[in-house]
């Protein structure tokens, strides 16, 4: 018997039940990327995420040569090319994870028809992508939560799966022909600083990261500079390709203990929370998940504010230092996500769409579950149970980066400032203002909240 493992977001050999059950149930078995340009035509094909994708694959290549196997990379539609190798290698079976999203899900139908057509059977594993496969928990007459604390209550009390070993060794059939793997070089646009992917980069990080970070993590998650150590995790990208099990981070952080563990458990619950409302309400990566509440400007005006704020030139130096970390590192901070998502929607009214689109183009773990949900809960058109929270850019500057440490570093042209003047730089007068080439505020923090609560009394 041989069997096909198709790889998706789940590019790792360890705690991986596609290729496990593979493993134990055939005699060889094909591991199988295909490069699927409807995938970027669905807005996958941001530089960044295309450099962690290729790093990846190399890594899995890696590891599954170790093993005895190798990784067969195809290009072209995913039910055409996997159909193609099964009949080529004679496969009667294909493995591939369960994913949450509109077009995994339609991917999955249709692969599932065409490899019956052909005699063959598809077996679509969960819990790959989440720690509980979305719509396993959920409330009486009802598909899904929408609300975070009563599904993290039911999501923490079910018994954990156990994370699977990855196969010793890998038995392949004669193989069939691969393209070659893509390389971090070959793609232009990539940010300097973003981080090298891979799944053994991702075990380093999470072994040093529990064992130098995870007790700091409860009290220190939200201070911006993480330069001192004891940052988060910045697991997120790993967890996005599936480079990292969220089954294996989770039984780790909690074989450790401690209330650094459960914050840090608690957080990769959102993922899953994320996950289940995206399952049972597709539309919601592009349409309001609660209508009638987003209330945008639009215009030449608006269009000016929008391009400052990208720029992280918006005079708010907690926004702008954000915006700037997104687009060296590809990766941003969660407390300046939240902080530049809420100055986007909140004070300066602009559609939060907007906003994910330019956070997809960049980020290396940019997520339509993650990305769309998490901007709309912040916009106040999702799942926080307190839409009308505006975040203060200087408020948060003050507590998160109490010594304007993260500020500084994103804004050498503010390097000279100390706090507190480093967070609100329009204070300072005369020559003493005119030594930092830094804009002015866009717009007044008081008139930006007079006009968000005038346009929501209205609405
Ligand atoms: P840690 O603090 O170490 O947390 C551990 C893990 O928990 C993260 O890696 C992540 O997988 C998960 N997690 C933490 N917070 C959240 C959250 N609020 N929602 C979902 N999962 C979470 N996360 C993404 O993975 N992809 C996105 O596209 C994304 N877009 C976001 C957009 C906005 C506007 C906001 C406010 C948040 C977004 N997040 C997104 C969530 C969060 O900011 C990142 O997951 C986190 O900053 C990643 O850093 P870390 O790995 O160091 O997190």
């Amino acid at each position: 018997r041989i069997a096909v493992v198709l790889f998706t977001a789940d590019l790792r050999v360890h705690d991986h039940p596609p290729l496990r059950a593979a493993h134990d149930s055939a005699d060889a078995v094909v591991p199988l990327f295909v490069r699927d340009p409807a995938v970027d035509r669905a807005g996958f094909a941001a530089p960044n995420r295309l450099a962690f994708l290729a790093d990846c694959l190399a890594d899995l290549d890696r590891s599954l040569r170790e093993r005895g196997g190798r990784l067969v990379m195809r290009s072209g539609d995913t039910v055409a090319e996997v159909c193609r190798i099964a009949r080529q290698t004679g496969a009667d079976e294909v493995h591939v994870s369960a994913g949450p999203t509109a077009f995994a899900r339609a991917r999955e139908l249709r692969l599932r028809r065409a490899l019956e057509a052909d005699g063959r059977r598809l077996y679509a594993h969960d819990g790959v992508g989440s720690v509980v496969p979305p719509g396993e928990v959920a409330p009486q007459g009802s598909g899904h939560y929408a609300v975070f604390t009563p599904y993290f209550r039911r999501w923490a009390d079910r018994p954990a799966r156990t994370p699977l070993a990855a196969p010793r060794a890998l038995r392949v059939p004669p193989e069939p022909r691969s393209d070659p793997l893509p390389s971090r070089a070959g793609v232009p646009g990539v940010s300097a600083g973003l981080a090298a992917g891979g799944e053994t980069e991702a075990r380093r990080r999470l072994r040093s990261w529990l064992s130098r970070s995870l007790d700091a993590y409860e009290e220190r998650h939200d201070v911006l500079d993480d330069r001192a150590g004891h940052g988060t995790s910045r697991l997120s990208p790993y967890l996005h390709f599936g480079a990292l099990s969220p089954v294996e981070a989770v039984h780790r952080a909690r074989a450790r203990g401690g209330a650094g563990a459960e914050a840090f458990v608690r957080q990769l619950c959102w993922r899953d929370f994320h996950q289940q409302v995206l399952a049972a309400r597709p539309d919601a990566a592009r349409a309001d998940y609660r209508p009638g509440r987003g209330v945008w400007r639009s215009g030449r005006e608006a269009e000016r504010d929008l391009r400052a704020w990208r720029a992280g030139r918006t005079g708010y130096p907690l926004v702008d230092a954000g915006m700037r970390q997104l687009a060296h590192e590809g990766w941003m901070h969660n407390r300046a996500r939240l902080v530049t998502a809420s100055f986007l929607t909140k004070t300066l009214l602009l559609d939060w769409r907007d906003g994910a689109r330019h956070f997809l183009d960049l980020l290396a773990d940019g997520d339509v579950a993650n990305n769309q949900l998490n901007w709309q809960w912040v916009a106040g058109t999702g799942t926080d149970t307190r839409p009308n929270r505006v975040l203060n850019p200087v408020r948060q500057a003050q507590r998160y980066d109490p010594d304007g440490a993260y500020a500084r570093r994103w804004l050498p042209e503010l390097a000279g400032l100390a706090a507190p003047a480093v967070h609100e730089p329009w204070r300072l007068t005369g020559l003493d203002r005119a030594a930092y080439d830094y804009p002015d505020p866009l717009v007044p923090l008081a008139d930006g909240l007079a006009r968000f609560r005038a346009a929501h009394d209205a609405a």
